[in-house]
């Protein structure tokens, strides 16, 4: 296993290595570790690469945007639910998947939240890892990924930073914050905001935005959330057996979610004091 020759920072990171408010108590590290650090093991490579049906679904549903804008004739067609549905191949899928995502490409034909808007960004999804920008201060460096889903300019001239969401969770700042850092690079002197979209339930969320005091906290903060992971990553590759000190487990109820959970020795068992919901019925 190889180091990044120099530290980085994503949003992905930054949720990896602290909790979104609320979800402290089911927080785990060791997720990180298989995430970051034991990636190119076979075993976790293959659970990596096996796409949940949440994940497909928002996969699918940012494709489908996408798709009708590259093809914006769908969008006043009758039949363009069905056309970007071939496009995106939504047959080959669960049949979970297929109804999901066909609902949300439904609501996106009847109310297109960027008909007329000027897009200068918008991105199918499926590209991998964005260019990482260099963030370079007197007493820190590192690479910052940020992977927009898409950018448009409102007609005030302000650049807003849109990401869409499927699912029930709910939307983390921290996400458009680092979306905002990464825009004072990549448009250098315009002025931007940031804001979600959850395709599923219509619903938008506040406007974001950051003032130059609360921009250079951040440059810090994720400086820390680089330095801190890239020294993880060191003392693991120093000793590969202290994994469990380095990424320590948070097992619970919580592991049933975890991709990691069949090869995971602290994985949360199921026992008499955390009963599983049957599934017979009560007679
Ligand atoms: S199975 Fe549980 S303890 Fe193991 S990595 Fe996942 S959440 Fe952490």
């Amino acid at each position: 296993m190889s180091t990044p020759d120099r530290p980085f920072a994503s949003y992905h990171l930054w949720s990896l290595v602290a909790p979104a408010r609320g979800q402290e108590r089911w927080h785990c590290q060791m997720r990180r570790g298989f995430i970051k650090a034991r990636q190119h093991e076979p075993q976790v490579k293959a659970l990596l690469g096996q796409a949940t049906a949440p994940q497909r679904i928002g996969i699918l549903a940012q494709k489908g945007v996408y798709e009708f804008h590259h093809h914006r004739h769908l969008l006043h067609q009758s039949d363009g639910v069905e056309q970007v549905a071939q496009l995106l191949k939504l047959s080959k899928s669960t049949e979970q998947v297929q109804q999901r995502v066909l609902q949300i490409l439904q609501k996106y034909h009847d109310d297109p939240l960027l008909l007329d808007k000027n897009i200068v960004q918008l991105t199918p999804g499926d590209e991998g890892f964005p260019k990482p920008i260099l963030v370079e201060q007197e007493d820190y460096c590192f690479r910052l990924y940020a992977a927009m889903d898409c950018v448009f300019i409102e007609s005030d001239r302000t650049l807003h930073i849109l990401d869409f969401k499927t699912g029930k969770s709910a939307f983390d700042q921290r996400q458009a914050l680092v979306y905002l850092l990464a825009a004072r690079y990549l448009y250098p002197g315009r002025k931007a905001v940031a804001s979600f979209y959850n395709l599923e339930l219509c619903k938008k969320s506040d406007l974001i935005s950051i003032n130059n005091g609360e921009l250079e906290s951040l440059k810090f903060e994720l400086a820390n959330i680089a330095h801190k992971h890239q020294h993880d990553l060191q003392k693991y590759q120093e000793k590969t057996s202290n994994f469990s000190k380095i990424f320590p487990p948070n097992p619970g109820n919580h592991c049933r979610f975890c991709p990691f959970q069949s090869i995971c020795d602290f994985s949360h068992q199921p026992t008499q004091s955390y009963p599983m919901p049957s599934l017979r019925t009560n007679v």
